[in-house]
């Protein structure tokens, strides 16, 4: 299978796709035409374990990988996680939890992050690569920790994540902190999630730069959303839910399901869309936003415009203004004219917004919807959720929840069986969870840990219970003007220490 990018300029395969990140003109590269997946595999499914499915999924994709090899990269991913990677739970009549927050980090990243590193190496392997991999990664948060704990420790790579100093939770800063490992480094930026992502698309974009680092022995690579690498280990949890959802009997093969996941850069949904061309039943991908609705204005107008405020929410992850891999959507949109990206990406970088026509929009994907929660709706579905359901979600899910009711209301659909995706384990955020249940604001993190768990009875994972004994290791934080300056003086500190 060859991968093309959305801006016209570029084809290669899978393992110069993973090393690549982001093509050399700029876009992203999707796969020349959708692998599919029948209804007999499907029902053969049912018998696989997850890492199975995994293998079988990634391998319609990343065919210049064996079968065996992305069965070993799987298996040594999804070691790192407490029991099943991705478990449906069923909490009413035809709603159900896709828990994807089992691994290191307690976060949905971790599905693709762990994978990563093994499918990056083994390019590196396959294309004769004797640079060492550099990783520079832009996270709202959970991304950081995610690629951190991934890319720690693995021979050949070495990683720096930047994160906005006042654009995280303190609990996320905490466990981005608190990372050991020889190859990782941390740093803050002054600004918000876009202005780190910018300053890291920059240095991306300096050819300049890139033949600095190459001289020292590195060569750039990606593990933000936007690497294909990070995209396809999100499609498989689809099809494993769907099939989950067969394989106990709760739907017929080729009943259709909704999906309602919550979104920020657009990967985790893209995946399902892409799930969905492969031929998973979908009847309705619901993109839930929180306070910043870019998104949700989006598929509402057809406008795409981040001239606006920018919300510092209580999904800190979900605070994007721009959804990088919207790009990949909208290449579908123009039925695959790179022309049209072009444009479109151009007036984005210049004015800060694009029209697309609406309905074409609405025709052409029917079963993408948009809903976004406020932050005192977000609350109260915690708190409501808590109470019914007996289930106790962290803010992101909740947004998640939020805009599925939303769309109930709407279209009164309460016979297609549901999925919401649950991106985080509440304990992540336990000051915004601990608050929405009881209304007391507790503003230390691990004490409202502590407090939280004895609210409910459920208790913390033991990856983030214990991060108050652990040094901090990485305090650095510089304006992002000096991205550039702090990444060679990180990497020559790391050259006199060898
Ligand atoms: C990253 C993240 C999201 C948003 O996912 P996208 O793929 O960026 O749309 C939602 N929830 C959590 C907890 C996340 O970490």
């Amino acid at each position: 299978m060859k991968y093309i990018s959305t801006r016209g300029e570029q084809i290669d395969n899978a393992s110069k796709v993973i090393l690549n990140g982001i093509a050399n003109d700029g876009g992203l590269y999707v796969p020349s035409s959708f692998p599919t997946i029948t209804p007999q595999e499907i029902e053969e499914m049912i018998g696989f374990e997850y890492e199975k499915r995994a293998s079988h999924i990634l391998s319609k994709f990343l065919t210049d990988y064996t079968y065996e090899e992305l069965m070993e990269y799987v298996q040594k991913a999804y070691k790192k996680f407490d029991g099943e990677p991705a478990p449906l739970v069923k909490v009413d009549d035809n709603t159900y939890m896709l828990e994807l927050w089992h691994g290191p980090t307690l976060a949905f990243k971790d599905m693709a992050l762990t994978v990563l590193p093994y499918l990056l190496m083994g390019a590196r392997k396959k294309d004769g690569i004797d640079k060492k991999t550099l990783i520079l990664v832009a996270t709202s948060g959970d991304t950081g920790k995610a690629a951190l704990e991934g890319f720690k420790d693995v021979e050949g790579a070495e990683i720096i994540v930047f994160y906005p100093n006042e654009g995280v939770s303190l609990m996320q800063k905490l466990q981005m902190q608190t990372t050991e490992g020889k190859n990782v480094h941390v740093v803050g930026i002054e600004g918000n999630f876009d202005d780190a992502q910018n300053a890291v698309k920059d240095v991306f974009d300096d050819g300049e730069m890139r033949k600095k680092l190459f001289d020292k022995g590195y060569m750039l690579s990606s593990a933000n959303s936007i690497n294909f690498g990070r995209l396809v280990p999100q499609i498989v949890y689809y099809v494993s839910a769907y099939v989950d959802l067969l394989g106990s009997g709760e739907i017929e093969n080729g009943d259709q399901i909704n999906i309602a996941v919550p979104s920020g850069n657009f990967g985790n949904i893209l995946a399902a869309y892409y799930a969905y061309r492969m031929g998973l039943p979908i009847k309705h991908l619901i993109v839930a936003s929180n306070q910043n609705n870019v998104l949700t204005d989006f598929f509402n107008s057809g406008e795409y415009d981040i001239n606006r405020e920018f919300y510092k929410t209580i999904s800190p992850s979900m605070d994007i203004l721009i959804s990088s891999n919207l790009e990949r959507l909208l290449f579908e949109f123009a039925d695959r004219d790179s022309g049209i990206i072009r444009e479109l990406m151009a007036e984005l970088k210049n004015s800060g917004r694009y029209q697309i026509d609406q309905e074409k929009l609405s025709q052409k994907f029917p079963q993408f919807l948009g809903y976004y929660s406020t932050e005192e709706e977000t609350f109260e579905v915690i708190d409501n959720f808590f109470e019914q359901c007996d289930y106790l979600l962290d803010p992101h899910t909740a947004v998640g929840v939020s805009a599925y009711f939303k769309y109930i209301s709407d279209t009164l659909d309460t016979d297609t069986p549901a999925v919401v995706v649950s991106t985080a384990n509440p304990y992540k955020f336990p000051q915004d969870v601990y608050y929405a249940l009881t209304k007391v604001q507790e503003d230390d993190p691990i004490k409202s840990l502590k407090k939280l768990q004895s609210y409910t009875g459920i208790k913390a994972p033991q990856a983030i219970a214990g991060l108050d004994d652990k040094p901090l290791n990485h305090d650095l934080v510089v304006p992002k003007s000096k991205i550039k300056d702090t990444i060679l003086k990180l990497l020559k500190k790391e050259d006199n220490n060898e």
